[in-house]
């Protein structure tokens, strides 16, 4: 992977920023700085004010693990396209999907609360998030048996979910749902959009990076030898110099 702000980089972004591209952004870690109490997040007023400037000038989009309520909150604006839960809601068309996905979550739950009966005793909170659900354990006395007694959980359950691990929390999501990548692709299609890029820092944005689509400019915040992301940018603080270049690229077309 390739540092962004170099002059192979900005050619790269130059090239990605057309008239009919999609900018898409993972939230936490992204757009806001990660903090270590998620419900504590904040955007930067520079980032928010570019993004709303973006907006206004490109379709733009925010895919994010958290629900899109809960994303909404942290956001301030509305962008053309919010999908929530790691892709599982508010793809457009895909209503009758996420209430299936919402039938599947409420099954999970009861049968987590039979298979992990006292959680909080334990440290664990279960966050139901409509089509997902998130275990935490951040504050559990042993993380360590924390996690280990949710995943033995997990794996008990039916249907098998699938599992996305996060810091100090494991997702449980529908197998049938869309992830980040598919997401990314869903959206440009009913966009027409032939270009995408996509910024992002997390396990789930792999999903977006790993489809090795050639029209879609994948990011990643903070370098990692291991992502399939083309480019990097050095931490999140550089966002707001990204969100500057592609205000710079609109106005200049
Ligand atoms: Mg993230």
């Amino acid at each position: 992977m390739m540092y962004l702000f170099t002059p192979v980089g900005l050619a790269a972004l130059h090239a990605f920023a057309t008239g009919s591209t999609l900018y898409a952004f993972d939230l936490d870690g992204t757009l806001a700085p990660i903090v270590a109490d998620p419900a504590g997040i904040a955007i930067p007023d520079e980032v928010r004010r570019c993004l709303i400037q973006l907006n206004s000038m490109a379709p733009v989009a925010v895919i994010t693990g958290r629900s899109r309520t809960d994303a909404l909150n942290h956001l301030g604006f509305t962008p053309h396209c919010l999908v929530g839960n790691h892709g599982a809601e508010g793809l457009p068309g895909e209503d009758a999907a996420d209430h299936d996905f919402i039938r599947l979550c409420q099954g999970w739950k009861e049968q987590l609360k039979l298979l992990l009966p006292d959680m909080p005793a334990r440290g664990i909170s279960l966050e139901d998030k409509g089509e997902t659900i998130a275990l935490h354990y951040r504050h559990a006395p042993d993380t360590g048996k924390a996690r280990g007694s949710i995943v033995t959980a997990i794996a008990r359950l039916t249907p098998a979910p699938r599992i996305v691990s996060g810091i100090f929390v494991e997702n449980i999501t529908p197998r049938d749902a869309p992830h980040k990548g598919e997401a990314v692709e869903i959206l440009m299609r009913l966009r027409g959009c032939c270009r995408a890029i996509f910024v992002g820092d997390d396990v789930t944005d792999e999903d977006v990076f790993r489809l090795g689509n050639p029209t879609i400019l994948g990011i990643r915040v903070g370098r990692d030898e291991e992502s399939r992301a083309g480019y990097y940018l050095q931490g999140q603080h550089e966002m707001i110099r990204l969100l500057r270049e592609m205000i710079a690229l609109h106005e200049r077309r």
